[in-house]
């Protein structure tokens, strides 16, 4: 049995903005199929205290970064949790990350170096009778965690995964005293980054192995385009790094069972659903694709390149049903393209529920991001028969196989992916969507190879378990 402690800030279901919270809800049942003990270590934020119900503490601090935390057992949703309760960090309104406008919140350097320091205590005394063999962080929120294991004297080997490299962490130098961390190692070769810390960087240095969230996007790392700063360090530890795709949870996304839905086993049980999720979203009839795209609204996500080429669907039949939230910009941007369109529907906000249903009721998932380290919403697509017409980079490069004449020639093409990443290249996806569209024969033969696609985590949970044998020296 290996113990795995992993450190994250974010985990389905109990909170989530993005990918990483499904990752840390998933990958530790998957884990478990292989002998893997995994406890989450997870801030005690306003929102999580409130569902975790039963709890044992397990450990108490006097003064955690400006306060006294506790440590919470609990169990939820099969996870064994360990909860940092440690009201003056996490017992706020607003989102986990920032408050009501959006901003970050101004101790976030604190708020996620608190959680790193109890993770690296949690590897030297161990917590309920119980001491990690590998600590497993996730994105910069857990980056800082080898630099207090050096200096609490932990052994246990730090394994790192990268689940979005756009985000730092970073903090001025002054920060360096209020956060404990050693002088000596405010170096480039450690933690120090164009003169300021970075959560992130000291990750990357302090692992033992580093991981990304697909193979594409772990060759794109390496460069400076997609490395954002962080390519050097990459580059140096290239044969440390590895790419492992994400999987997604089958249980909760099974469009045979899924309880949001009219459930169905192959595509021709999708009808009902389009039909309920047209009437959800306001739009009439159409012989068009009825297009998807569940999102945050940001840059990277394309969002602006697809209001771009949107008037190329829209004018061949084609429509959009939109759920998202983020940027107030790019929110605005859309409603008023969605009164301009009729074949345009957009919600704001964030609806699981409808998410599910859109996946079931859309004949099209749309992917168009800059970069996607993984992307999780054409894998639900897949399963769903609703097939992804996706940017080719990092996971959509990775997880969708391309109607080109040769794929389609061997019936195994299971969407569109389109290159470069532009408005121009969206547009002609778009016409290529429709022509396929209206093929019904060859769209039901993807339709359903896209369903029989193995989306879940069982080959990554192997690869996973491969990472902590060969750092533990315990592996063939
Ligand atoms: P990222 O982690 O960059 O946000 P991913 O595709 O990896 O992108 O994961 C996004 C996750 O968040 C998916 O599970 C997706 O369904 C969910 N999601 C994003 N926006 C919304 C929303 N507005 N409503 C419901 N779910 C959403």
């Amino acid at each position: 049995m290996t113990k795995a402690l992993f450190v994250v800030s974010e985990c389905a279901p109990l909170v989530k903005t993005g990918g990483l919270a499904d990752v840390a809800g998933a990958l530790p049942l998957a884990l478990a199929a292989h002998d893997v003990q995994v406890r989450v270590l997870l801030p005690g934020y306003r929102n999580v205290m409130k569902q975790i119900g039963k709890t044992k503490p397990v450990a108490t601090f006097d003064d955690l970064f400006g306060g006294a935390a506790k440590l919470l057992a609990c169990t939820v949703a099969g996870l064994d949790l360990l909860i940092l309760d440690a009201p003056h960090l996490y017992d706020r309104d607003g989102s986990i990350y920032g408050d009501a406008t959006g901003a970050d919140w101004p101790d976030n350097a604190e708020r996620f170096a608190a959680l790193c320091k109890t993770a690296a205590a949690i590897a030297v005394d161990g917590v309920d009778g119980w001491t990690p063999d590998i600590v497993h962080g996730h994105d910069w929120q857990a980056g800082l965690t080898p630099e207090y294991m050096i200096d609490a004297g932990a052994k246990a080997p730090f394994v790192f995964t990268i689940h979005n490299i756009a985000f730092h962490g970073n903090v001025g130098a002054d920060k360096l005293g209020a956060l404990g961390l050693d002088p000596a190692r405010f170096t480039s070769d450690h933690f120090e980054f164009w003169g300021q810390i970075s959560a992130l960087k000291a990750g990357l240095a302090g692992a033992t192995k580093i991981n990304t969230v697909s193979q594409t996007y772990a060759e794109e790392l390496l460069t400076p385009e997609f490395g954002i700063g962080m390519d050097g360090i990459l580059r140096a530890r290239q044969s440390d790094v590895s790419g492992i795709v994400n999987g997604i949870d089958l249980a909760a996304w099974d469009p045979a069972t899924d309880p949001n839905i009219k459930p169905y086993q192959t595509p021709a049980g999708k009808t009902a659903n389009k039909k309920a999720l047209r009437k959800t979203f306001g739009l009439g009839a159409s012989n068009g694709p009825l297009c998807v795209l569940v999102s945050r609204l940001t840059e990277q996500k394309g969002i602006d390149l697809l209001l771009d080429a949107l008037p190329a669907l829209l004018a061949r039949g084609g429509q959009l049903a939109l759920l998202g939230s983020g940027d107030p910009r790019l929110e605005v941007a859309l409603l008023e393209a969605a009164d301009r369109h009729e074949n345009l529907s957009v919600k704001i906000g964030y609806d699981e529920a409808l998410s599910h249903q859109m996946m079931a009721g859309g004949d099209v998932i749309l992917v168009p991001s800059r970069f996607e380290p993984c992307g999780l919403t054409q894998l639900y697509g897949l399963r769903y028969g609703t097939l992804p017409l996706v940017a080719l980079t990092g996971g959509l490069a990775d997880t969708v196989i391309n109607a080109s004449p040769a794929a389609l020639a061997r019936r195994v093409a299971t969407g569109i992916q389109f290159f470069p990443i532009t408005a121009q290249a969206l547009e002609n996806a778009f016409v290529r969507l429709t022509d396929l569209f209206s093929d019904k024969k060859t769209w039901k033969a993807m339709q359903s190879n896209a369903m029989k696609q193995p989306v879940g985590w069982e080959t990554s949970a192997v690869r996973y378990k491969d990472i902590y044998d060969s750092v533990l020296g315990t592996g063939q």
